[in-house]
């Protein structure tokens, strides 16, 4: 047995269609999110453009020779956001159409996330344009190496703590601790999400998912729903939408739909969603999984739910399909799901939208604890992590509702706007401002 989830995430997170011709870019987006906050709270043009922008972006390459004997160059990147409130923090993806735009809307949203959650950090990102799924893990080792050797100058663990994110694990951070241990000398509280067996954290790997469904326990009560009455939709099955699924499911929710890079199914009589873990773990396709029909991506936005949890990839609701949405309720647990466009139609449809910043927070919190029991050498039980996670998603949840209510803003603009607040204060008190 091992503690480390093995499991090919690239192959369990949904196709990467791209965004609806004629929409943003994903930092215009995040962007866009953010001058919507910051007109709503009046803020200068100079400090604007102090907290709206990054502190520094370090574009590295990483050439390595594969299997096929040839040296291939890929790109690497970590944008650090902004530090007023602590150590940058955000997670390193591997994806192949990774790039700085995208590192850099990322690296904001962890900025708004983490000031969100109130955890003492800033936000940065990072990421590779590798095509994780075709990498062998020798290869993938090299690259991570490779990468934290070139960038390991602005990492440390009070200045920029990576973590996990799409296609990278426990085990990447494995190797991320161990390269940055032959600089430095042993230094766990280096990354996040590491293995338990090296310092990680218990509860981190479910900590996304988990904080996903704390929020729609949060959200229950205004939309008169149980958890018995739910149907559930997932797009992407990768570490955050299984755990998501897997949890709602035992609240007494029924999974109706499904999707992972291959495809999408849909059972009306409901998708067990522990057994469709072990069957993608042992390999199974979704698409042969037992009792379920196949349908298109697209279909399964479209599949009547209450629940619809986008789990994959950035920019995957957009202008094109958002109007098929039947869902009351869409909680983002990826990052940056929804384009602009897409969530005024939402909004028009009266979709109820918890937004990735808040939705998603989850995993960065539990990084949080696992970087406070590495500074303190001392590991707290799985019961601990997830009582106290709670008690901080529950908070934020009931801060940034408070706010949309008293200000009359969809979620969104309201948890920006608690965000933002946060991050100017802190730069204002430090005299960045
Ligand atoms: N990659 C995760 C996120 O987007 C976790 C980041 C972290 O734990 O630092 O929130």
């Amino acid at each position: 047995m091992t503690d480390i989830d093995q499991s090919p995430r690239a192959a369990n997170l949904a196709p990467s269609a791209p965004a609806h011709a004629g929409e943003l870019s994903p930092y215009e987006i995040a962007q866009h999110y953010f001058q919507v906050a910051a007109d709503r709270l009046e803020l200068a043009d100079d400090v604007r453009a102090v907290v709206g922008s990054a502190y520094r972006e370090v574009q590295v390459q990483i050439p390595v020779r594969r299997a096929d004997g040839r040296i291939h160059v890929y790109s690497g990147y970590r944008v650090q956001h902004n530090g007023a409130r602590g150590p940058y923090k955000g997670g390193i993806r591997y994806h192949h159409e990774v790039d700085l735009d995208e590192v850099r809307s990322l690296a904001a949203l962890m900025t708004w996330k983490t000031a969100i959650v109130d955890i003492p950090f800033g936000g940065a990102k990072g990421g590779v344009n590798v095509p994780a799924g075709e990498c062998t893990q020798d290869e993938l080792q090299q690259i991570t190496r490779s990468f934290i050797d070139k960038i390991s100058k602005v990492l440390g663990p009070t200045r920029d703590i990576p973590a996990p994110d799409v296609n990278t694990n426990a085990q990447t951070m494995a190797w991320m601790m161990d390269e940055y241990g032959k600089l430095n000398g042993y230094t766990p509280a280096i990354v996040t999400g590491k293995p338990i067996s090296l310092g990680g954290s218990l509860g981190r790997e479910a900590a996304t998912g988990r904080g996903v469904i704390m929020c729609f326990s949060e959200a229950l009560e205004s939309l008169k729903l149980t958890p018995e009455d739910t149907r559930v939709v997932v797009q992407g099955f990768g570490n955050v939408g299984s755990w998501a699924a897997r949890i709602v499911q035992d609240m007494g929710a029924r999974i109706v739909g499904v999707s992972d890079a291959f495809g999408a199914v849909q059972s009306e009589a409901g998708i067990d969603a522990h057994a469709l873990h072990a069957h993608l773990a042992e390999g199974g396709k979704l698409v042969e999984f037992p009792g379920v029909d196949t349908i298109t991506p697209d279909e399964l936005l479209g599949l009547e739910c209450e629940l619809l949890i986008p789990a994959a990839l950035g920019g995957l609701i957009h202008a094109g399909n958002a109007d098929t949405i039947q869902a009351r309720v869409l909680i983002e647990g990826a990052n940056g799901p929804t384009t602009p466009a897409a969530d005024a139609i939402l909004h028009d449809k009266g979709v109820f939208v918890v937004p990735d910043v808040l939705a998603n927070a989850g995993g960065v919190v539990v990084s949080y604890f696992e970087w406070v029991q590495n500074l303190q050498h001392f590991r707290w039980s799985e019961a601990d992590v997830n009582e106290r996670l709670g008690t901080i998603m529950s908070r934020a949840y009931q801060e940034v509702a408070a706010r949309a209510s008293s200000d009359a803003v969809p979620l969104r603009t309201a948890a920006f706007e608690v965000g933002i607040e946060r991050v100017v204060a802190a730069a204002r008190t430090r005299g960045y401002i």
